[in-house]
C-alpha cells in the first residue's frame, strides 16, 4: 500500500533584524529565473541531469537550494506528463509572480532555538547575502517546532520563502521519522468537511457517492464568546485601557484555542470509525480568490480561525494514518446536490436551510456543503460524480456553553440533541405561502 513520512508544514512571520525584504525579494525572483530557464531546457529536449548541473553552475543561490528549487520546477513537468492526456497543459513560465525560494536546513537556511522560547532565524538569500532575525507565529507552530528540535523521532526539513499577503513568510516542514499517512488515492471513504462560524459538518460517501454517515457538531458558545470577547475589547479601546485590551485579547485566543481543540478531537474520532478515510478541506486559498463567496465567505474566514481548526484535524488525523486533501470550494454552498438537478443558486440557502429552487430538495445547509466538498473532490479526481439522489437524515451534535477548560474530554459530548431533519421531503410545518413561493421561483428559472 502506498503511503508517505507523517509531514507537517509550519508557517511563521519573519521579524527581519538583519538584510531586508529586499534581499529575499532578490532570492525569489533568481528562484524565479531558475524555475523558469528548467522549464525552456526541458523543452529544448535537453536531459533532467544535463539541466541540473547546467543550472545549478550558473544560479546565484548556493547549490544545495538550485538543486531543490530545480527539483521543483522539474516536478511540475512531470506532473503535465502525467496529467497530459487528461488536457493539462505545459507548466507556463513565471512572468508576474514571484516563485518560493526552497532551501534546506543547515543549508539554505537554518534555525536557532533559543532559552526564551524565541527562535532566531538565518536565511541565505543569494550567495553570500544573510537576512536574519526572529521568527513569529502561533504558539501550536511554536511548540510543533520545538518538538523537532528535541524529539530525535522528528526531523526539521526543507523550508520555504513566500510573499504574501504583503508579508515575507517562511514555511517550515517538519518529518517524523517512522509515522506514515496513507495515500489518498487508496482512500475508501471520502470525508467532506464544512466548517463555520458555529459549527462543522461532515459527510462521509464512499467513492461510488453514497453518503454512508454525516454529522453536525455545534460549537455556539465558540462563537457567543467571541462576540462577548469582541465587545469587550471595544468597549476598553474607547477608554484607552490597552493594557487590559492585551489581557482580554489572550484570554479569548486561549479560549478559542481550548475549544477548537476539543472539537477536533470530536471530529477526528467520528472519522476514525472507517476504513480508510481521506478528510477533504475546502482550499482556504481558493476561498479567498473566489468572488462568488462575496461578503458572507470573507465574514466566515475573519471571524473563526479556520486555518487553525483545518490544522488541528488534519494533524489529529495523520497520527492515525489519516491522510488530508483540499478542494476548490467552488459552489459548494449553494448547488443543489442532487445529481440530477446541480441547479445554483445563492438563494438556495437560507441560513442553516437549504431549499433547492428549482426542484424542492431540502436540507441541512451545512451538511448538504459537507456532501458538494466530497462531490468536488471526486470530480478532481476522477471527472466525474456519482449519482446522488437523497440524503439521509442529519444528526446534530451540540456541546453546551461552559466555561474554558471545561466539559468532557473525547470521551462524551455534552448533549446530543439528536435532531432530525426531512432531507428529502418539505416540511410538513411549510405554509402555503413558501410553496407558492418556491413554485414561482421554479418557473422563474
Ligand atoms: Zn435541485
Amino acid at each position: 500500500m502506498q503511503s508517505s513520512k507523517l509531514t507537517q508544514s509550519l508557517s511563521f512571520g519573519l521579524d527581519i533584524h538583519t538584510g531586508s525584504g529586499d534581499d529575499l525579494q532578490t532570492g525569489c525572483l533568481e528562484a524565479r529565473r531558475i524555475r523558469n530557464e528548467t522549464n525552456r531546457l526541458d523543452r529544448q529536449g535537453w536531459n533532467w541531469n544535463e539541466i541540473k548541473s547546467v543550472v545549478v553552475d550558473n544560479a546565484d543561490h548556493v547549490n544545495n537550494t538550485t538543486q531543490l528549487i530545480v527539483d521543483k520546477a522539474l516536478g511540475e513537468i512531470e506532473t503535465y506528463h502525467d496529467n497530459k492526456d487528461d488536457g493539462w497543459g505545459r507548466p507556463h513560465p513565471y512572468i508576474d509572480e514571484s516563485y518560493p525560494m526552497v532551501m534546506n536546513h543547515g543549508e539554505g537556511y537554518r534555525l536557532f532555538p533559543e532559552e526564551d522560547g524565541t527562535v532566531r532565524f538565518r536565511i541565505t538569500a543569494t550567495r553570500g547575502t544573510h537576512v536574519k532575525g526572529d521568527l513569529r507565529g502561533s504558539p501550536d507552530h511554536f511548540d510543533r517546532l520545538q518538538t523537532a528540535f528535541n524529539d530525535k523521532e522528528w526531523r526539521v526539513g526543507t523550508a520555504e520563502v513566500v510573499h504574501k499577503h504583503n508579508e515575507w513568510r517562511l514555511h517550515v516542514t517538519v518529518t517524523h521519522e517512522t509515522h506514515r499517512v496513507a495515500s489518498k488515492h487508496n482512500a475508501d471513504t471520502i470525508v467532506g468537511l464544512d466548517v463555520n462560524e458555529d459549527c462543522i459538518a461532515l459527510a462521509a460517501m464512499s467513492r461510488s457517492g453514497a453518503v454512508k454517515d454525516s454529522v453536525v457538531f455545534e460549537y455556539p458558545s465558540v462563537k457567543e464568546q467571541r462576540h462577548e470577547f469582541f465587545t469587550k475589547r471595544k468597549r476598553m479601546q474607547k477608554a484607552g485601557q490597552t493594557a487590559f485590551e492585551t489581557v482580554v485579547k489572550t484570554e479569548e485566543r486561549d479560549y478559542v484555542h481550548d475549544r477548537l481543540h476539543k472539537v477536533s478531537r470530536e471530529v477526528a474520532e467520528w472519522i476514525s470509525q472507517f476504513t480508510d478515510p481521506v478528510i477533504v478541506f475546502e482550499d482556504l486559498k481558493d476561498m479567498r480568490e473566489s468572488i462568488d463567496y462575496g461578503t458572507r465567505m470573507n465574514r466566515r474566514l475573519h471571524s473563526l480561525p479556520f486555518a487553525a481548526l483545518q490544522e488541528m484535524v488534519s494533524y489529529k488525523a495523520a497520527w492515525e494514518g489519516v491522510p488530508s486533501d483540499v478542494v476548490d470550494p467552488e459552489y459548494t454552498s449553494q448547488r443543489c446536490p442532487r445529481t440530477e438537478c446541480q441547479h445554483t443558486d445563492r438563494a438556495n440557502r437560507q441560513k442553516k436551510r437549504f431549499k433547492c429552487k428549482r426542484c424542492g430538495f431540502q436540507d441541512h445547509a451545512d451538511r448538504k456543503a459537507a456532501v458538494c466538498v466530497v462531490q468536488n473532490w471526486l470530480d478532481e479526481q476522477y471527472g466525474n460524480v456519482p449519482s446522488l439522489e437523497t440524503l439521509p437524515h442529519v444528526r446534530t451534535v451540540r456541546r453546551a456553553a461552559s466555561g474554558a477548560g471545561g466539559g468532557p474530554d473525547s470521551h462524551g459530548h455534552d448533549l446530543c440533541s439528536g435532531v432530525d431533519r426531512h432531507g428529502t421531503s418539505v416540511q410538513p410545518g411549510m405554509g402555503a405561502r413558501e410553496e407558492l413561493k418556491s413554485v414561482a421561483s421554479a418557473v422563474q428559472d
